[in-house]
C-alpha cells in the first residue's frame, strides 16, 4: 500500500505561527502610535516656535504688541510674508479650517507666549484655557 504523503500545516501549527503573529502586532502597534503622537507634538512646537518669531518681526516692523487674537489670525502674518502660510496643528485639525486661520489651535499672549490649544507649550508650561496640561483639550476632529 502507497503511503499517504502530507502537504501543508496541521490547524495546531498555524494556530501556533498566528498566535505569535498576534503577540509581536500587540507588542509593536501601541509604539508605532506614540512614535506618531510624539513627532506631531514636536511639529507642533516647530511651528509654535515659527508662529513667535512671526509675530515678533511683526510687531518690531509695526510698533505693536499684537497677539494670534488681535490680528485676527495668521493673514496679515501670512500677506506681510512673516509666514508662508498659516499652520496647521498636525494630528488636531479641525473640519473647518479656514486657510487663513490655521487650525486654530494656535494662541498667543501679550507677553509673548505662544500655546496650542491641545499640545500645550514647548516649555511644557500650560498658558491659558484649554491645553492639554488641564486634560479640558480635545482634538477637533480630522487627522
Ligand atoms: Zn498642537
Amino acid at each position: 500500500m502507497k503511503k499517504i504523503k502530507r502537504k501543508g500545516f496541521t490547524l495546531i501549527e498555524l494556530m501556533i505561527v498566528i498566535s505569535i503573529i498576534g503577540v509581536l502586532a500587540a507588542i509593536a502597534i501601541p509604539n508605532f502610535r506614540s512614535a506618531r503622537e510624539k513627532s506631531n507634538q514636536r511639529a507642533c512646537y516647530a511651528n509654535q516656535k515659527t508662529v513667535l518669531g512671526a509675530l515678533e518681526m511683526y510687531n518690531l516692523d509695526n510698533g505693536d504688541n499684537a497677539t494670534i487674537a488681535t490680528l485676527g489670525g495668521f493673514q496679515k502674518l501670512v500677506e506681510g510674508k512673516y509666514m508662508q502660510s498659516a499652520p496647521d496643528d498636525p494630528g488636531c485639525k479641525s473640519a473647518t479650517t479656514d486657510p487663513a486661520q490655521g487650525s486654530g489651535n494656535y494662541q498667543s499672549n501679550a507677553d509673548g507666549d505662544v500655546w496650542c490649544a491641545f499640545h500645550g507649550t514647548v516649555d511644557g508650561k500650560c498658558v491659558g484655557t484649554g491645553c492639554v496640561g488641564d486634560g479640558a483639550a480635545q482634538c477637533g476632529g480630522g487627522s
